[in-house]
């Protein structure tokens, strides 16, 4: 008999779970409030990207704080509230920044990111869709010497973990980018074998419809409670019906928290808040691949509506209202670079990168619970990490030996 399983969350990282426990012969049903890839997985910079193996650490250099610490830096906002509310995670993702407990998880990171292109490859091209995905690398540049060199200073471990890059000059950049004005760079870096996606939400759509192609059920409803009977499965009550099954997986990236509170979990999950932004390029000019402003800290991506603007962070709360504030400091920034003309939008899209204290997500089993799976946490990687998690949480549920070892990403580590 098919075992069978319930994906809550339909963004990347729960659309490839279900779609890899569907191609190991469950049957799994994937419950959403919203059609798939309508979140975070809708609006992020679409970079899928390999050459991730530094996750980003807490500020700790006193110079680096002061920085931010007027709230004006294009880079990193927060909400005072929303800063005292988190203070106990962002004082636990604090300690794990410090460089002993960084280096680790750097290796133990690194594990998992560097299958995500591969993996990616797996799911676009079951799908048909190798059309969304660009895989030509996307281009870093830098206006300081010395982040510049800082990067550069990390070329070993990077190719010893299979990163592949080019050094640019400015000169160089121009060539890439003949409508980019160079002349704010001292130089960057092509990071080769990472690749960037015309539409995120798209690309989770594609690997949705293949996934339903294979006997896989999406529902679109919301889940309000889950309870465990007690031969280990479980009831779960959504808006519209009563649901059972044998498994059941959270994957409600920036919401794990709010659902699992329901069962009395209580993990370090905060929101870091990121907005977006089409606009139309000026007539005749364009973007051949995704720009990041390092210094500044946010992309320009050229997507399906336009060129698309993605912010840097802000902490604050994952229902407070839009401040846009930084969002119209990036664009005076990138205007300057490149012309773009009117947003394609009214109004900002916003959304949560998932974050944890340790940088890492949990993928496991539930601690408290029988046939409860837990895959959120991604930060600001869990588009490129999708599939790998995916990956990763089907062949533990299947028992089968997983690909890389679980340990780093357990869910008692808190
Ligand atoms: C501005 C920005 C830029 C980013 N850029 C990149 C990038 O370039 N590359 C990259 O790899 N990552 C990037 N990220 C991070 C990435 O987008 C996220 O880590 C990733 O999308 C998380 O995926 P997910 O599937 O965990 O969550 P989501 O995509 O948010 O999916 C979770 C789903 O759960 C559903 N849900 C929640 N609660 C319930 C409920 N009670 N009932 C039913 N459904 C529910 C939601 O509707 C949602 O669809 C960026 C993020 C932001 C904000």
């Amino acid at each position: 008999m098919k075992q069978e399983a319930i994906v809550i969350g339909a963004g990347m990282v729960g659309i490839s779970i279900a779609w890899h426990l569907q191609q190991k012969n469950f049957q799994v049903t994937v419950l959403d409030r919203k059609a798939p890839g309508e979140e975070t997985s809708y609006g992020n910079a679409g970079l899928i990207q390999r050459e991730a193996i530094y996750p980003h650490p807490f500020p700790r250099e006193i110079k680096e704080m002061l920085r931010v610490l007027p709230n004006t830096s294009l880079d990193i906002r927060f909400r005072p509230k929303a800063l005292m509310h988190y203070a106990k995670p962002l004082w636990q993702y604090f300690q794990f920044s410090a460089k002993q407990p960084y280096d680790k998880i750097v290796e133990e990171w690194a594990t998992l990111i560097e299958h995500a292109t591969k993996e990616h490859e797996v799911m676009f091209t079951a799908s048909d869709a190798e059309y969304l995905v660009r895989q030509k690398g996307w281009l870093q540049l830098h206006r300081d010497q010395k982040s510049l060199d800082a990067i550069i200073a990390k070329s070993t471990k990077l190719t010893a973990h299979g990163v592949e890059f080019k050094i640019l000059t400015p000169k160089e950049i121009a060539l890439l980018e003949p409508d980019l004005d160079v002349s704010h760079f001292v130089g960057g870096i092509h990071w080769l074998n990472a690749w960037q996606v015309t539409s995120p939400g798209d690309l989770t759509k594609a690997y949705a419809e293949n996934f339903k192609k294979l006997g896989g059920i999406i529902k679109e409803t919301t889940v309000t409670n889950l309870h465990e009977l007690s031969d280990g499965s479980w009831d779960i009550t959504t808006t519209k019906e009563q649901l059972k099954t044998q498994n059941l997986i959270i994957a409600t990236g920036p919401w794990s928290h709010e659902i699992l509170k329901l069962l009395g979990y209580n993990f370090p999950l905060f929101p870091m808040r990121g907005y977006h932004t089409h606009y139309q390029a000026a007539e005749g000019k364009m973007l051949n691949h995704s720009i990041v402003d390092e210094d500044n800290g946010y992309v320009l991506s050229p997507q399906k509506l336009g060129i698309r603007l993605t912010t840097g962070a802000e902490f604050t709360f994952i229902d407070a209202p839009i401040k846009d504030e930084q969002l119209q400091a990036d664009i005076k920034v990138a205007r300057e670079l490149f012309p773009l003309e009117s947003p394609v939008e009214k109004t900002p899209w916003f959304g949560h990168r998932p974050c944890l204290p340790d940088m890492k997500p949990i993928i496991d089993k539930a601690p408290k619970h029988q046939n409860l799976w837990l895959a959120f946490g991604h930060a600001h990687q869990g588009f490129t990490l999708g599939p790998a998690t995916g990956r990763l949480m089907s062949e533990m549920i299947s028992g089968e030996t997983p690909y890389i070892d679980p340990a780093p990403f357990k869910a008692t580590r808190f």
